[in-house]
């Protein structure tokens, strides 16, 4: 199996203040009491239960309709913003203005790409009970079979000829390094970042794109959870949630991406395929 570039993980060991108790840097390191407490206080204060009543959210959103769609969004977002912003201030004790990624020397738009039920899907069961149709299946040393989405391969080659690719999983730093060693998939992205990334808000890990150091007009995220992207409506295109099941999400993905990428601002391209995102999330189930 290749080893798969440090670097490419930006993870930083120090950055507890809004990442969750059971780190993946925190495997067999307990975490210092003062971080701890400082967590336990960020998660006292981060008591949102709006928006995140399901996980059909993005059903929810895309099913709103013009011309009130837009003034819902980012009412629903001014309201998060506000409070996540006024906690955080008051309990952070380091700037938290330090960009994940480094400068691009040469301009390409950002795709940020998540890992679990979006291109791959892990379980406790074994392939052969669970995911017979699936195109790919590996059995890894932590105990669990992760299958491979269908078209994964053009999917990222896709992705990689026209962005930059950015991995961005909620899932733990061992798992997500392990599968992103799996077969070179690795070779296709240009960073990779884990839990340690994301925003933990009251039980959700939440990717939060303003972090990223690009300019967010130029940016897509393709994910299966809303609550992932609720800081960052504007720059996500819903994915159908992979389970195993044979299917040909990514080609759509793809089809929809080349659209978006006719337009100068990736945003506004996004924003053009609002209504294929409805009607494709209106056959999720
Ligand atoms: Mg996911």
């Amino acid at each position: 199996m290749k080893t798969i570039s440090i670097n490419k993980f930006l993870i930083d060991h120090t950055r507890y203040d809004s990442s969750p108790i059971k780190s993946p840097t925190a495997n067999n390191t307990p975490i210092e009491m003062p971080q701890l407490r400082l967590h336990e206080r960020f998660s006292e204060f981060m008591q949102i239960d709006e928006p995140f009543k399901n996980s059909n959210m993005f059903k929810d959103m895309f099913a709103l309709q013009p011309p009130n769609r837009r003034e819902q969004i980012r009412e629903i977002r001014k309201n998060f913003k506000r409070k996540i912003t006024v906690k955080t201030v008051a309990i952070n004790t380091k700037p938290i203005n330090e960009n994940y990624l480094p400068k691009q020397d040469k301009f390409k738009p950002t795709l940020v790409l998540d890992l679990d039920s979006t291109i791959l899907f892990s379980t406790q069961q074994t392939s052969d009970v669970k995911m017979p149709n699936a195109p790919e299946t590996a059995r890894f040393n932590d105990g669990l079979t992760t299958s491979f989405r269908a078209q994964l391969y053009p999917f990222l080659q896709f992705c990689r000829d026209n962005f930059e690719v950015v991995v961005w999983s909620a899932g733990e730093y061992d798992y997500v390094q392990t599968r992103m060693n799996y077969c070179n998939l690795a070779d296709y992205v240009d960073y990779v970042l884990s839990r340690n990334h994301c925003k933990y808000v009251n039980g959700h890990y939440i990717k939060d794109l303003n972090r990223l150091g690009r300019d967010l007009k130029n940016v897509v995220l393709l994910d299966d959870n809303f609550s992932s992207c609720i800081l960052n409506v504007q720059n996500c295109i819903p994915v159908r949630r992979y389970m195993g099941q044979q299917d040909d999400e990514l080609l759509q993905l793809v089809i929809m991406l080349r659209k978006i990428l006719e337009y100068d601002c990736i945003v506004r391209g996004i924003e053009t395929q609002m209504d294929v995102c409805r009607k494709r999330m209106q056959t999720c189930e």
